[in-house]
């Protein structure tokens, strides 16, 4: 493995930072429909939620488009409950697991902690997923593909075009898992998502979250999109659903139809990173382009001394050694947050 993050012993308590720029968070949410939902159906909370859950469903089915149907979703209190359940049951026989490194490492960790192998293909020079180098490294024993994309903590795209063959083709021999967690705040040509795939029966799974773009991390939805037959092997070890409150269903049901506040979001999300990079370039900072709501770039210190300073200024950001250099990555928060960040990074650097 060629990333490693940097951690101090005593962080500050993070409710109570200036700018909380560390989780990729969005610092806009919860949408106010969400936030109404959540008051108007607490007090439903002695019931389960099933009609609501399968509402829900039936709405995640309509945005997916043709070839996804509600036996092809499997929900979850966040995404990574879905990445963990699909990682404990794929690997629970042991077997390997290929991923690019460096990358999200939830699912990962966990296929590492019940037995498999990982096999870690650094990315391009580009920072892009190197899928031939990936396809080589699949064998008879290879349990799952992960695939994150747009990617974290880099914040880089893979081509979508180059991707959909990669998915289509290595599908065939074995599961691709894509994880799809920044996919709807990613602009620009060469986006795209690998659901189309399920209509043709490939063996794929997709991962969303409302976390991100709908700004619900502390509510916790997310889901999974993938054949049923996929599905029903984890669903006979792990219920789905059962995880999330009926609050949060309510929540995520408003979210989800709330157009007005993802659009909103990706806007602001494009106005601080354009006011970011164009202040990193001023410092001579050469960050890697970003299709998501986080940025990062070398820095030239120690990682845990940059995050003491930052912290030391009420800054939350993470650092990370990749590839033999150290890194900051910082999450976009508000403009008044980003210009918080921008005045510290003056400050200490
Ligand atoms: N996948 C990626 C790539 C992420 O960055 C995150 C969170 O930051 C997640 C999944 C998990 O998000 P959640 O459990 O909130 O859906």
């Amino acid at each position: 493995p060629l990333m490693r993050e940097h951690f101090i012993s005593n962080p500050p308590d993070v409710t109570k930072l200036k700018a909380r720029l560390n989780a990729n968070e969005n610092p806009y949410g919860p949408p106010a429909s969400a936030k109404q939902a959540v008051v108007d159906s607490v007090v439903l909370g002695n019931r389960y939620a099933w009609k609501e859950l399968s509402d829900l469903v039936g709405k995640i089915v309509k945005k997916e488009g043709p070839g996804v149907t509600p036996n092809h979703i499997m929900m979850g209190p966040g995404s990574s409950d879905l990445l963990e359940k699909v990682a404990l049951v794929q690997f629970m026989h042991g077997g390997n697991i290929v991923s690019a490194d460096p990358c999200y490492m939830s699912l990962v960790s966990v296929a590492k902690s019940v037995g498999a192998k990982w096999k870690a293909v650094p990315c391009k020079s580009d920072w892009s997923h190197d899928l031939p180098a990936m396809e080589a490294a699949i064998d008879a024993d290879t349990k799952l593909v992960y695939i994150c994309n747009p990617n974290n903590p880099t914040g880089s795209i893979t081509s979508g075009k180059e991707l959909l063959d990669f998915c289509s083709r290595v599908s065939e021999k074995v599961p691709v898992f894509i994880d799809e967690a920044y996919l709807e705040l990613a602009e620009g040509t060469g986006t795209q998502s690998m659901v189309s795939l399920l209509g043709q029966n490939k063996n794929v799974i997709i991962a969303r979250t409302f976390s991100k773009i709908m700004g619900m991390a502390g509510l916790r939805v997310g889901y999974i999109a993938a054949l049923p037959s996929f599905l029903d092997k984890i669903q006979n070890i792990t219920r789905g659903g059962m995880g999330i409150s009926y609050t949060s269903v309510l929540a995520a049901s408003a979210s989800i139809e709330d157009m007005e506040f993802q659009t909103m979001t990706k806007k602001l999300n494009s106005e601080t990173k354009a006011y970011l990079y164009s202040n990193l370039d001023r410092m001579n900072y050469k960050y890697i382009p970003s299709y998501t709501n986080f940025v990062i770039f070398p820095i030239a210190m120690d990682g845990k001394d940059f995050l003491g300073k930052m912290y030391a200024k009420g800054i939350g950001v993470r650092t990370f050694d990749i590839q033999k250099k150290t890194w900051c990555r910082v999450s976009m928060g508000t403009m008044d947050e980003m210009k918080l960040f921008v005045k510290a990074l003056e400050e200490i650097s």
